[in-house]
């Protein structure tokens, strides 16, 4: 007896002093994150307050060199070019460390949208063919011949573009090739990959895995002080890439050339649906602020589609849409395949808010059902859930509004 209560004792003081060392992790960890978002605002403030004199000074000497001002001889407008390269160069730098800090920070928002492969080749790409020309250089793209929709946001993959194709473009030679290319991934079918290749001067293998780093170059005793780039470039590019859940890697030989790869993802609808409503969450404070989710569908909507003359079932749909807006006020529509299912997210309404919409909601459709001249019997579900009484992430919230109280009309 004497030997358990022993061991409870010491079992106890053990757990007491895991519960110790969890907490001192926790403050630990709390520091840690309050000193890093310091550092980002720090750097994002500096930064910003830096832009604003940058471009009143480039904006000065361009005037100047445009001869505005009086005629200028020809060391004094070289001097002057040399200057605008270095304020250039210093913008560069800044816009740079700003994306940095943000990416750090986790504060780069993303503004997804949904475009088409070849309509994103031909944004990102098209800016280089001129560059290409000048130095000599064949830029090969090679365009999907089943366009593939993506969903991302397309300047940031823009960003992306630019700094592998601008490095491709200033470490090949004359002569040399850079191609853009696409590959279905056959292991995964929410992403594409994209690898962008040149045979340029490589980067040798010791230096491979540092040059995703902040800061690193290795080539850069080779370049002019104008040509040089920050080091930034290819942090950022993976940072982009990775806000948007992808992966970014690099095959490299010395003096043969290099091969960078990322990945981008596919056009999904459901995925397209969480995103938006966990960006809903995110941008709500959770002791202030609820929100719910409202979902409206047909049921055995193939069945209906197929009876239904052609172009009726459109109809229909704008119909219904007619009576949610004009049933359910200030909500944002975050459905994806048009007709098949109504996705709306009412912000600041908690669950019995939630109720109370989904109850004239349904006695509007009644109502619309008793009235229009569909020949066929349709019937509705609507289910809610609500943040945070009902459920914290995205996941659960559509499960419960897809099923919860589901209710049909
Ligand atoms: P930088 O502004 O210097 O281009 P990056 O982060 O974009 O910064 O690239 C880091 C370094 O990686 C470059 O300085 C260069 O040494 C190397 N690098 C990047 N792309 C290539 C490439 N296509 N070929 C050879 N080296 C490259």
């Amino acid at each position: 007896m004497k030997n358990l209560e022993v061991l409870i004792q010491t079992q106890k003081e053990r757990i007491t002093l895991l519960e110790n060392e969890i907490i001192q992790f926790e403050k630990d960890q709390y520091e840690l994150n309050k000193q890093n978002e310091l550092k980002s605002d720090f750097v994002s403030i500096v930064s910003h307050e830096l832009r604003t004199p940058l471009a009143i000074i480039k904006e000065g000497i361009e005037l100047m060199l445009t001869g505005v001002y009086g005629k200028i001889n020809v060391k004094q407008k070289k001097t002057l070019s040399t200057v605008c390269d270095s304020i250039d160069r210093l913008a560069r730098m800044i816009n740079n460390l700003l994306d940095v800090s943000k990416i750090e920070a986790g504060k780069m928002d993303l503004h997804k949208e949904k475009i088409s492969l070849r309509e994103l080749f031909d944004k990102a790409c098209a800016p280089f063919y001129i560059k290409a020309q000048e130095k000599g250089i064949r830029l090969i793209i090679r365009y999907p011949k089943n366009d593939t929709m993506l969903y991302v946001d397309v300047d940031k993959i823009i960003q992306v573009f630019t700094n592998i194709l601008g490095n491709a473009m200033k470490f090949t030679p004359t002569e040399g090739v850079v191609k853009v290319a696409y590959r279905i991934l056959a292991a995964d079918n929410n992403f594409i990959q994209i690898a962008i290749a040149d045979n340029g001067i490589g980067i040798p293998f010791d230096d491979l895995q540092r040059i995703f780093n902040k800061f690193e170059q290795v080539h850069h005793t080779a370049f002019k002080a104008s040509e040089r780039g920050t080091g930034l470039g290819l942090s950022i590019a993976e940072g982009i890439i990775k806000i948007h859940r992808g992966t970014m890697w690099v095959e490299s030989k010395e003096g043969q050339g290099s091969t960078f790869n990322f990945t981008l993802p596919k056009y999904i609808p459901e995925t397209v649906v969480r995103d938006e409503i966990n960006h809903e969450i995110k941008s709500i404070d959770i002791n202030t602020t609820t929100m719910s989710i409202l979902s409206l569908s047909i049921e055995e909507v193939d069945h209906v589609k197929a009876q239904l003359p052609r172009g009726e079932f459109q109809t229909i749909v704008e119909e219904i849409k007619g009576v949610v807006r004009n049933t359910v006020r200030k909500f944002r529509d975050v459905s994806i395949d048009e007709g098949e299912e109504f996705l709306m997210v009412l912000r600041d309404c908690n669950r019995s808010g939630a109720e109370a919409v989904k109850t004239r909601l349904e006695s509007s459709l009644q109502n619309y059902l008793a009235h229009c001249k569909i020949p066929l019997h349709i019937k509705f579900n609507v289910g809610h859930a609500s943040y945070p009484e009902d459920a914290h992430d995205e996941e659960n919230l559509l499960k419960l509004a897809r099923m919860r109280d589901s209710s049909s009309v």
